[in-house]
């Protein structure tokens, strides 16, 4: 399986058949599992091996195949599911800190990250310094003997600040930190954050890696040691496991995952050229554009330039609100890597939270409108958003 490509593993690998030898995963809808003889029970409780089983909120078959099949694609040693994306953000965190401890975070994070950085972690005694996660300088600065860990969104939501994981691991490292990513906006098809120098992966499956909408899921990803000596013991005692029927719907995701997020980052990069230069539009950001900022660091680390973009559009608020209520394909919502093209004004939604100042130090403005890319014909979504502009 090691020489298998990416699109064989999202089929095949991590696959355990039963008895009745199905073809398709099958889905173990149980809570618990059976000992033959209590001297098995008590076996079991001292020591767990790969293919046994106690309780579902510690491990369930379904749950495993699609925890071995991830690992597999991003070359992991382990991975634990989790119930939600961010489940898997706060286990990765909460597991790895205690009082005292320091992170250097980047500022520009999903709201509900940054509530964990800002909000909880300092409840707990935990010191985090927030940096702009595409400043090195900033970075190095922030970086102390005593930081545990640094924390970043590879890129970010929702104006795709790029950030370089080899050049801020590198400076993490040298200080003992341990580099989690949450890599969500970048994908596990485009990026290799730990190949490029991440400790931990995060995943929130609800997006990409689900693709259709039906569910919410989460993933972390790491060396075995940390995956079960550090994030299992409290993952498995504070309940943010994987129900077994969202790895059911995850594991039919990840077979098609691959082909799924290159066509929705090839019409991506379509409109995002197609849109450049638009008389709508103060600025169109899509990391596979050479005017992104970041566009050098995200043709080093990704493989394309990802299937999301946004859109500075000029005349603010009232400008931003008519082009998203005249367009027809795209809906207007807030998940993102779905099949379905969805639009976000995340200053009045995601970002609502925030203050002006913070979300102008975010690149955030009145005008900003975020895409995902789904997979209808590229050339309807293009037509529908110089419609939609002609509104504005
Ligand atoms: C959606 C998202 C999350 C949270 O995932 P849920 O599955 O909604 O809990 C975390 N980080 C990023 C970047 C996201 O987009």
């Amino acid at each position: 399986m090691d020489d298998w490509n990416p699109r064989t593993k999202l089929v095949h690998a991590g696959t355990r058949r039963s008895q009745y030898n199905e073809v398709s995963e099958a889905l173990f809808l149980t809570q618990g599992f059976v000992y033959d003889t209590a001297a098995q029970a008590e076996a079991r409780f001292i020591e767990t091996g790969p293919d046994e089983f106690i309780y579902a909120r510690y491990g369930n078959p379904t749950v495993a195949m699609f925890e071995d099949r991830i690992a597999a694609l991003e070359g992991a040693e382990a991975a634990f599911a989790t119930a939600s994306g961010m489940a898997a953000v706060n286990g990765a965190l909460m597991a790895l800190l205690k009082a005292g401890d320091h992170v250097v975070s980047s500022r520009a994070l999903f709201g509900s990250c940054l509530y964990i950085l800002e909000e909880i972690l300092t409840r707990f005694g935990v010191e985090v310094t927030f940096v702009d996660g595409t400043d090195l300088a900033a970075w190095e600065a922030a970086l102390r003997p005593e930081t545990k860990a640094v924390f970043f969104e590879t890129m970010s939501n929702p104006v795709l600040e790029v950030i370089d994981i080899r050049a801020v691991a590198e400076l993490a490292h040298a200080v003992g930190a341990t580099v989690v990513v949450d890599n969500v906006f970048a994908t596990p098809v485009f990026s290799r954050a730990l190949e490029q120098g991440a400790d931990v992966v995060v995943y929130s499956a609800t997006k990409h890696i689900d693709g259709q909408g039906r569910v919410l899921g989460g993933v972390v990803l790491g060396t075995e040691h940390y995956i079960r000596k550090v994030l299992e013991p409290y993952m498995k005692h504070t309940g943010g496991s994987m129900s077994p029927f969202t790895a059911w719907v995850l594991l039919k995701g990840l077979e098609t995952l691959d082909l799924r997020a290159r066509a929705q980052a090839a019409t991506a990069a379509r409109l995002a050229a197609a849109l450049e230069g638009h008389e709508k539009l103060v600025r169109v950001i899509y990391p596979g554009l050479a005017s992104h900022p970041q566009h050098a660091v995200a043709a080093a680390q990704m493989e394309t330039g990802g299937t999301m973009l946004a859109l500075e559009v000029s005349g603010g608020q009232e400008a931003a609100f008519r082009l998203l209520d005249a367009l027809q394909i795209f809906t207007i919502s807030n998940n993102l890597g779905d099949a379905k093209s969805i639009v976000t004004h995340p200053a009045t939604t995601t970002h609502q939270r925030l203050s002006e100042a913070q979300r102008a130090a975010l690149g955030i403005t009145a005008g900003t409108v975020r895409l995902s890319i789904g997979l209808e014909d590229a050339g309807d979504l293009e037509r529908d958003l110089s419609v939609a502009l002609e509104a504005v």
